[in-house]
């Protein structure tokens, strides 16, 4: 068992592939001209599969594949039906926009649940936020892995002035289509130029799809991220993933690996211990796991205030999220 200081047991890997991806989402991915890991520093299929090994070896039976976008790196498949060997529950986070072309790899691999990333419902806002024109296959890929028999998440960053207006628009897709849509709060990352005025929260949410329907809540499961709700009647829920208002650190079980093969103990932690290296110089992997959750802090990388009107995104050190893997 993979334990912290706060007996927190840490079952639950998420392993990001690449820093590289065809979208180009602003408060992600900032610059236009950002380099991308030579391949040569990724974590080549093999080094994925041994750390993924050793973890699993220490208790881990959940891994997440991310990104970047996962789905670009051109041994995707080959990672995803290796990992599959594992005793685990694979899932993925993808921005949606490739997963037609690897269907039967993940219905193979017995992947069964997706969290799919679509920030908006209008098209032309969708080539703003993202700075490319993909939003219809990823709408078509939605409806491609329902009819395929996948769970579908919806991750849909919330930001003030951005896409606030739509939060009825997506309730209101859940009437018919069996999608858990998750409302984000904007969270500070390097180089995303985050401000607590854009952070829409879990109450201002509520607030605003209690003007328009009636819900109620969905029993929180161990280790849930967001707090789900159900309008009456519709076939998909809707929930909110509030770490800038209220964070869920409480009974955190996850952990980060990069894609250069970093471990991190948290989302904003601002260590990190370079597993990959010691992989390749032969040294034991399970201890540098083992100290690396240990000296994981309560809450929010130790590095953030609960109140996040306080919150001085300059000072926090950390990486993009692209190069961590959300
Ligand atoms: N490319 C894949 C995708 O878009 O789903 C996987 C990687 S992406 C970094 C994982 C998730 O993090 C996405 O749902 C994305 O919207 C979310 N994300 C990225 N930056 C964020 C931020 N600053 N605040 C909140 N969520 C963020
Ligand atoms: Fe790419 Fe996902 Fe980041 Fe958008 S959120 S730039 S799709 S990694």
């Amino acid at each position: 068992m993979i334990r912290d200081s706060f007996n927190r047991v840490h079952n639950y890997l998420r392993i990001s592939l690449t820093d590289n991806c065809n979208l180009r989402c602003f408060y992600c991915m900032p610059e236009e001209e950002y380099l991308f890991t030579p391949t040569s520093k990724l974590m080549q299929c093999s080094e994925i599969e041994a750390l993924a090994t050793t973890f699993v070896a220490a208790g881990v039976n959940k891994i997440r594949l991310t990104g970047g976008e996962p789905l670009v790196r051109h041994d995707a498949a080959d990672i995803i039906l290796t990992l599959a060997k594992l005793p685990v529950e694979l899932t993925m986070t993808t921005n949606g926009t490739r997963l037609h072309k690897f269907i039967d790899v993940l219905n193979e691999a017995g992947v069964r649940s997706l969290n799919i990333s679509l920030d908006t419902l209008n098209h032309e806002k969708f080539n703003k936020v993202t700075r490319r024109n993909q939003f219809d296959s990823v709408l078509e890929n939605i409806q491609l892995c329902l009819e395929n028999g996948f769970h579908v998440k919806v991750n849909v960053v919330v930001m003030k002035g951005l896409n606030d207006y739509e939060l009825i628009d997506f309730v209101a897709w859940t009437k018919s289509t069996p999608v858990d849509v998750r409302f984000i709060e904007f969270m500070p990352f390097t180089g995303n130029r985050w401000t607590n005025n854009q952070v829409m929260t879990l109450n201002e949410i509520l607030q605003v799809i209690s003007d328009r329907y009636d819900f109620s809540s969905v029993d929180r499961k161990a280790h849930d991220t967001a707090k789900r709700f159900r309008v009456p009647g519709h076939v998909g829920t809707f929930g909110v993933i509030s770490t800038m208002s209220s964070h869920f650190c409480s009974d955190c079980n996850r952990m980060r690996l990069t894609a250069d093969g970093k471990l991190k103990n948290c989302l904003f932690s601002n260590g990190e211990t370079d597993l990959l290296t010691a992989l390749r110089n032969g040294q034991q992997i399970l201890p540098l796991i083992h100290q690396t959750i240990a000296a994981k802090h309560f809450q929010l990388g130790g590095q953030m205030t609960t109140d996040f009107g306080e919150i001085d995104a300059d000072k926090i050190l950390n990486r993009s999220m692209i190069t961590i893997g959300g």
